[in-house]
């Protein structure tokens, strides 16, 4: 099933690592969701009236936005789209939004899985990633999300920095673990350019990565969350059964999605295209019914390549009669002389080509070597 995804830019605060689109400048908020519904308005073709099987607000902060925001958006979604009735309804927000008023909100608006940024249980860690949020609302907001009936809640959380060595990381994930929730997301920390952890970096008063720690941390986190029932089915993510992501499952397995909002990106199987990455730009050219996009039509061998890239990231790996009925027999000969070559970092399940847990590490550098130019 297809899916739908929003973009929500704007945030309380920025933190410091954070490399996606955002602006915490709230003025623009009313516009940008007249903008939003627009774009639904004039795309309502994109996904040829396939039934959507997930809708997710990301961001940026979704939860900034308040109840009359959200029903004007689902009210163009559904007046545009058709929506199953089992469909996934993902909003990002943050512990600080959590209050017993909002998720009773969030819940009648019919949204049935919250993704929590909690990133760390350590309240230093949490003041130099510039979190609005500490500890101990990190834990609370899961529990009252729990009290309010969300049966599907997903968390985030970074590793690698320089705050968290084995001892502390493994007291995270036990802390985790116990919040018993069914699905974890977990990113390495990086250290992006024009971050102010990126500039620090650079100026040389924050460490880089130690890319070993790093590596053992990650190994830690796969065996210590497959031992409590979560299945680790891509390499940042892990749920209990029954509770993959649809949304991000859509992204890895090719299926076709709609990208609203600044920023967004969306797919059609052929092409792809990508909005402006800019909330001023991007309402002027909505208000103006001008151009807010750049599109890219993907040639074989482009969606070759993104089909490595994405599916040696996941359990469900590259399937190789799958590959010659989207490809053709040519790449199938290429994937499986590459196959040969790097047969010690894989694993063969009825001919399907799985990354070793070891090999995961390197996942994307093991699927470039894949690459056709
Ligand atoms: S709340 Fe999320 S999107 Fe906003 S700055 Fe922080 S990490 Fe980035």
């Amino acid at each position: 099933m297809v899916g739908i995804y929003l973009h929500i830019p704007f945030c309380k605060q920025a933190c410091s690592y954070c490399d996606f689109h955002f602006s915490t400048n709230l003025n623009t908020k009313d516009a940008l969701v007249k903008a939003i519904i627009k774009e639904i308005e004039n795309r309502y073709n994109y996904l040829n009236n396939n039934k959507l099987g997930s809708i997710y607000f990301g961001g940026g902060t979704p939860s900034l936005l308040n109840k009359q925001e959200f029903e004007a958006i689902f009210e163009a979604i559904n007046k545009h789209f058709t929506c199953d009735k089992a469909a996934e309804i993902t909003m990002e927000t943050n512990p600080d939004d959590i209050s017993k008023e909002n998720l009773k909100i969030w819940k009648q608006l019919g949204i049935n899985r919250l993704s929590i940024g909690l990133q760390s249980f350590n309240d230093e860690e949490l003041k130099w990633m510039n979190r609005a949020h500490n500890a101990s609302q990190s834990v609370t907001s899961v529990l009252m999300a729990q009290d309010e009936g969300f049966d599907n809640i997903t968390i985030d959380l970074i590793y690698g920095s320089k705050f968290q060595d084995l001892k502390t990381w493994e007291s995270t994930l036990l802390q985790t673990v116990s919040l018993n929730t069914q699905h974890i997301s977990s990113y390495n920390l990086t250290i992006e350019n024009k971050t102010v952890l990126g500039i620090q970096n650079a100026k040389g008063k924050e460490p880089s990565i130690n890319d070993d720690l790093s590596s053992k941390q990650f190994l830690m986190m796969s065996d210590m969350l497959q031992q409590n029932n979560f299945i680790h089915y891509e390499i940042s993510n892990f749920g209990k059964p029954g509770f993959f992501a649809k949304h991000n499952s859509n992204y890895w397995l090719q299926k076709h999605y709609l990208g609203v909002g600044p920023s967004a990106h969306s797919f059609d199987g052929t092409s792809r295209q990508w909005n402006v990455r800019n909330n001023n730009l991007y309402i002027q050219a909505l208000e103006n019914s001008t151009s807010y996009f750049e599109k890219e039509e993907l040639s074989v061998k482009d969606r070759f390549n993104e089909y490595v890239l994405t599916r040696f990231r996941t359990i469900w790996g590259c399937d190789v009669n799958e590959i010659r009925s989207l490809f053709g027999e040519e790449i199938e000969k290429h994937f499986l002389k590459m196959v040969t070559e790097k047969k010690n970092d894989l694993e063969e399940n009825n001919r399907s080509y799985i990354l070793t847990t070891q090999a995961r590490l390197y996942a994307d550098g093991i699927a470039a070597d894949f690459f056709i130019d």
